[in-house]
């Protein structure tokens, strides 16, 4: 360990108790550990904050010894980055494992006022013991990741109150330099409507924390739905590849009218089957990718379809929204190939349950069984954007069919689709054991990157692994980032390199 990062957290231990830092191996191991194919990033050592005056201790102490520092609310970001420090000898600083509270839940104007820590499921079981009445937003990743770090990756969730941060109001932020931040109304003393009113008075600043690295998010305030008397799911079933293109076409204009207020998604094959099933080496003799003749026998054996879309209906009776229901069945039906599956068929199948589970915010840990289709736990996802236009759609499903195919991976994809855009949700699972396999992810991830940026389609969330290259490929907006980082934290402590911000 480098001389100032020993003074640094011997400073730390003065300052927070011995028990807040830890530089042990297994924890440091642990912090370190990432399912992406670039390989570990080992941190100095961990620091536990238990308030907002403690990390602004820590980001004193830092800018003082000049040691970077990573922070994380609940480390479960797979196949992004998980607890992993873009920059190995980072002190990590996870926010989340002593300030994990809930501290308002505002059954009248609807909301939650929560610290780093707060898990999706720990929201879920707490609006539970309250009967119910607030229905949340989950991810369909790990019930224990935690809602602010989600937000600030710009993870989003299905139901209507998909879109994270546009239902995230009023953060806490401690700046790069140690000043204290509350945002929009939160920025008046005393102020009564922090968590309520969003844009407040003057620049809104919030969206500067989203993958970025110019604060530490201290505290935020999430609005939540009255939960519906019924919610109710529908599924519709395509046979081949091509029909992705008419699929975008029929889902279009249900969501630019808002008919169907969740998202609807577009989940192919191997994104369902693989929550239920392995790689079958066996059947392919050892080959990979997968053969699609053999693909095309594990959609007969898990009855999926080479398409699944799925929506949902929020409403206060089953009589007032099986009309709705028709109505979809109707619009899909024009097709001739949609085979209708109804909400209570889809609950006897995990694989569609996952669906339901994430329409009604209730946090599930079955997808993340998607992880194991090959052995060796490696996992990285690309996410492009895709307007929604048929002709499209099928571009970019051949073009990353392609290129996943000569890289001897799977397309394993799930589109989420809103009324213009769809986020192409790639999952690239792969033998994180195996340094040639590990080498091939990192060849395919840039040839996709390239690929779909030389076409004009930009991509969104990024694993850490290729952060740094994605921001390389904007115009002035790097520079833009830059300049913002010097303003906030003049010495460059904070998360150096997150998403190619330094
Ligand atoms: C099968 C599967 C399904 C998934 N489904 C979804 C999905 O539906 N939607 C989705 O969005 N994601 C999904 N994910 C991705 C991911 O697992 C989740 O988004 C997860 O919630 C993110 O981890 P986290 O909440 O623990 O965030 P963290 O790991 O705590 O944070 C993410 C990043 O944000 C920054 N950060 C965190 N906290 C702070 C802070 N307090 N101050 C400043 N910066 C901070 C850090 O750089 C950190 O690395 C899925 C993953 C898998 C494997």
């Amino acid at each position: 360990m480098a001389q100032h990062t020993s003074a640094f957290i011997e400073a730390l231990g003065q300052a927070l108790g011995a028990t807040a830092v830890d530089t042990s191996d297994d924890t440091v191991t642990h912090y370190g550990r990432n399912l992406l194919p670039s390989g570990d990033r080992r941190p100095s050592g961990v620091v536990y904050p238990s308030s907002t005056a403690e990390v602004q201790t820590i980001m004193r102490l830092a800018n003082q010894h000049q040691v970077s520092l990573y922070a994380i609310s609940t480390g479960e970001n797979r196949g992004l980055g998980l607890k992993s420090p873009i920059q190995p000898g980072s002190v990590i600083v996870d926010v989340g494992k002593r300030m994990n509270r809930i501290l308002e839940i505002d059954e009248t104007l609807c909301y939650a006022d929560l610290e780093p820590g707060v898990t999706y499921q720990q929201l879920y079981d707490e609006l539970g013991r309250r009967g119910h009445t607030l229905m949340m937003d989950t991810t369909s990743g790990p019930p224990d990741g935690g809602i602010i770090g989600n937000t600030l990756d710009k993870g989003a969730g299905y139901t209507p109150y998909f879109d994270h941060f546009g239902m995230s109001c009023g953060l806490e932020v401690v700046l790069g330099d140690g000043r204290i931040l509350r945002t929009a109304d939160g920025a008046l003393a005393g102020s009564k409507t922090w968590h309520i009113a969003k844009y407040g008075f003057g620049p809104f600043l919030d969206g500067l924390f989203l993958q970025s690295n110019f604060g530490i998010v201290t505290r935020m305030g999430v609005w939540l739905m009255p939960r519906p008397p019924v919610i109710r799911s529908f599924f519709f079933l395509f046979p081949d590849d091509e029909d992705f293109a008419e699929i975008i076409d029929l889902v279009r204009p249900l969501k630019m009218n808002n008919v169907v207020p969740s998202l609807f998604k577009v989940t192919n094959d191997l994104y369902g089957l693989g929550t239920v099933a392995i790689y079958p080496f066996a059947r392919t003799g050892g080959r990979t990718p997968l053969p699609d003749d053999v693909r095309k026998e594990l959609q007969q054996q898990y009855g999926v379809g080479a398409w699944c879309v799925s929506g949902a209906f929020y409403g206060a009776s089953e009589e007032a929204i099986q009309p709705l229901i028709a109505r979809v069945q109707a619009h899909f039906g024009r097709s001739g190939k949609a085979r209708y599956v109804s909400h209570e068929e889809a609950e006897q199948s995990p694989i569609h349950k996952i669906h339901i589970d994430t329409f009604t915010g209730r946090p599930t840990r079955s997808e993340l069984e998607l992880l194991n289709w090959r052995p060796g736990g490696g996992n990285c996802w690309f996410l492009p954007a895709m307007p929604m236009i048929a002709s499209v759609a099928n571009q970019q499903q051949a073009l990353s069919r392609r290129i996943l195919a000569e890289h001897r991976l799977e397309f394993i994809t799930e589109y989420v689709c809103g009324p213009r855009m769809a986020r192409a949700l790639h999952v690239i699972v792969f033998n994180r054991q195996d340094p040639e396999e590990c080498q091939r992810v990192i060849a395919c991830y840039r040839a996709l990157m390239s690929a779909y940026a030389e076409l004009g389609y930009p991509i969104s969330r990024a694993p850490l692994d290729f952060q740094e290259e994605a921001m390389a490929r904007l115009a002035t907006f790097p520079d833009v980032c830059r300049d913002i980082k010097r303003a906030l934290d003049p010495n460059g402590i904070l998360s150096p390199g997150r998403y190619g911000i330094r």
